[in-house]
């Protein structure tokens, strides 16, 4: 039987982490506490409230250390923390206990030129690593659509993906190496700045995506990239969703290049980003939108790709070709793709928040002609959005007007979705992560062998189940 009891943090345990941590480490103001045990999944759809009982700020791995050490021994819950932009309740404390905040952890510490690498802490935010790189015209791939925000630790521990996946992979694809805090307050490297290991498990990469649950990250080797040349975007609406699934495929097939984005957004989510910035883009009342990103070490192969791209598009449906090739156009156009979740927030009423479901490219056709049909069946109303070049579709199925049995419209829309989401050979979450929010429907995707083995590598990195506690599978 797994373990859900744990001690409170009493006076004493607040006594000894502001001995292990200093006192200006740890907090136990009610507001701050309660700001830091959310993430962005909206608090009204958790079935009961979460609150820590401490945040802790730890400056260093030998604090980290030290406190994990206490609390293991002291048998108290630890929930590590980024930024708080998860859409999982991964940073939510399901079990109270100890908030463990990464801010003040936020070095970048070494760019070392000759092995291609950046080391940094868990709490440097992910752009600040993009422009670091950059400046030495260097790449770091990363590229989540909450980059301004989120710190590395948390894209590590969520493996997060982003805008360059389909070219660069995601997070893990540049992960080397880390430093890890595990339960019991050991300290350990998994890898490091070598680009090739198959000494032992690969524990760098059972660390990213496993959401806090293992161990703490406390530094991360990260792989660097040459800065391509030159970047042009393009802009490609079409006049339905189906015309512009149908044609994803042929861009890498027909068009013989791997683009380092291919995006989407519906004619809803464009208009709700132009609403929320204040913007308009051209074309904006097409019913779908392709963003294609091409790179190019020089500017004539980079012109003979837009070219042949371009044609393509055209070829198949596009109903224009716009071309965002100087930084403005181009800031226009991804300002508006990365705002379209927090759009959405703001204007759809009621909603089930943001799903994240991937399936084989091959399928998307298929899976949003089902999500129109199960939305027109259910009177749902919908936005969709997403990485169509991995499969990876966001998309938030939302009520206008409030109905008494809005929650049971809605879960009966959602569970259609991840019936056919099944069907089609797809997943549960392709980068947002199950944390709390999705556990409960992991057996519809998971089979009882994989739960078990994944409650019991668990337990063999945290026997005492005080890291980030009841998530990722269900435990009851
Ligand atoms: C507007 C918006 C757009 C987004 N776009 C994308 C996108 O394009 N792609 C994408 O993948 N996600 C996206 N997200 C989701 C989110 O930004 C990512 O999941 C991100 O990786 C979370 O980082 P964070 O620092 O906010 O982590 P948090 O939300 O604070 O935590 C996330 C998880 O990481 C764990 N964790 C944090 N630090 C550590 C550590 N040092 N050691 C161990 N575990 C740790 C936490 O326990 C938690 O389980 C978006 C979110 C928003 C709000």
């Amino acid at each position: 039987m797994v373990n859900f009891n744990y001690s409170p943090v009493t006076e004493k345990v607040l006594e000894d982490l502001a001995l292990i941590l200093g006192k200006q480490n740890i907090s136990t103001d009610e507001e701050k506490i309660e700001s830091y045990s959310r993430d962005e999944v909206a608090p009204h759809l958790w079935k009961e409230k979460h609150v820590a009982e401490v945040v802790c700020f730890p400056e260093s791995v030998e604090q980290v250390s030290a406190l994990m050490r206490y609390a293991n021994e002291h048998r108290i819950p630890v929930t590590p923390r980024g930024a708080g932009t998860g859409l999982s309740g991964g940073a939510v404390p399901a079990f109270r206990g100890i908030e463990l905040s990464f801010e003040k952890m936020n070095r970048i510490l070494d760019v070392d030129l000759k092995n291609l690498t950046i080391t940094v802490e868990p709490g440097v935010v992910t752009s600040e690593i993009n422009r670091t790189a950059a400046s030495f015209g260097l790449l770091y791939a990363g590229d989540p659509c909450s980059g301004d925000a989120s710190f590395i630790g948390g894209n590590v521990a969520e493996n997060a993906g982003g805008n360059k996946v389909i070219k660069y992979g995601p997070t893990g694809g540049s992960v080397l190496g880390m430093e890890v805090v595990l339960a019991d307050g050991s300290v350990s490297w998994f890898g490091g700045k070598r680009r090739k290991d198959v000494t032992g498990y690969d524990f760098v990469h059972l660390m990213v995506g496993s959401e806090g649950t293992l161990g703490i990250i406390t530094k991360i080797v990260l792989k660097l990239m040459p800065l391509p040349a030159y970047v042009v975007d393009l802009l490609v609406p079409f006049k339905d969703i189906p015309t512009a699934m149908e044609f994803v495929p042929r861009i890498m097939l027909e068009g013989k290049v791997t683009p380092s984005s291919i995006e989407f957004m519906d004619g809803a989510a464009i208009r709700l980003a132009e609403r929320f910035l204040s913007t308009r883009l051209p074309c904006d009342d097409a019913e779908a939108h392709l963003i294609i990103q091409l790179e190019g070490v020089d500017r004539e192969t980079l012109s003979d790709d837009l070219e042949r791209i371009g044609d393509l598009c055209l070829a198949h449906g596009a109903l224009e070709v716009f071309v965002a090739d100087n930084r403005n156009t181009r800031d226009k156009l991804w300002k508006a793709r990365k705002s379209v979740a927090e759009a959405v927030w703001a204007y759809a009423p009621i909603q089930v928040a943001n799903e994240d479901i991937v399936v084989p490219t091959s399928e998307v056709p298929e899976l949003m002609a089902e999500l129109d049909r199960i939305a027109r069946e259910k009177s749902i109303l919908y936005v969709s959005y997403g990485h169509v070049g991995d499969g990876n579709m966001h998309v938030t199925l939302y009520l206008e007007g409030e109905t008494p049995d809005w929650k049971e419209i809605l879960e009966d829309g959602r569970l259609e979705l991840y019936r056919v989401v099944r069907r089609l050979g797809g997943t549960l979450t392709g980068e947002h992560g199950v944390g709390l929010k999705r556990a409960e429907y992991i057996p519809m995707f998971l089979d009882e062998a994989q739960i078990d083995l994944i409650r019991r590598v668990k337990l063999a990195f945290d026997p005492n189940n005080i890291l980030n506690p009841g998530k990722i599978v269900p435990w009851e």
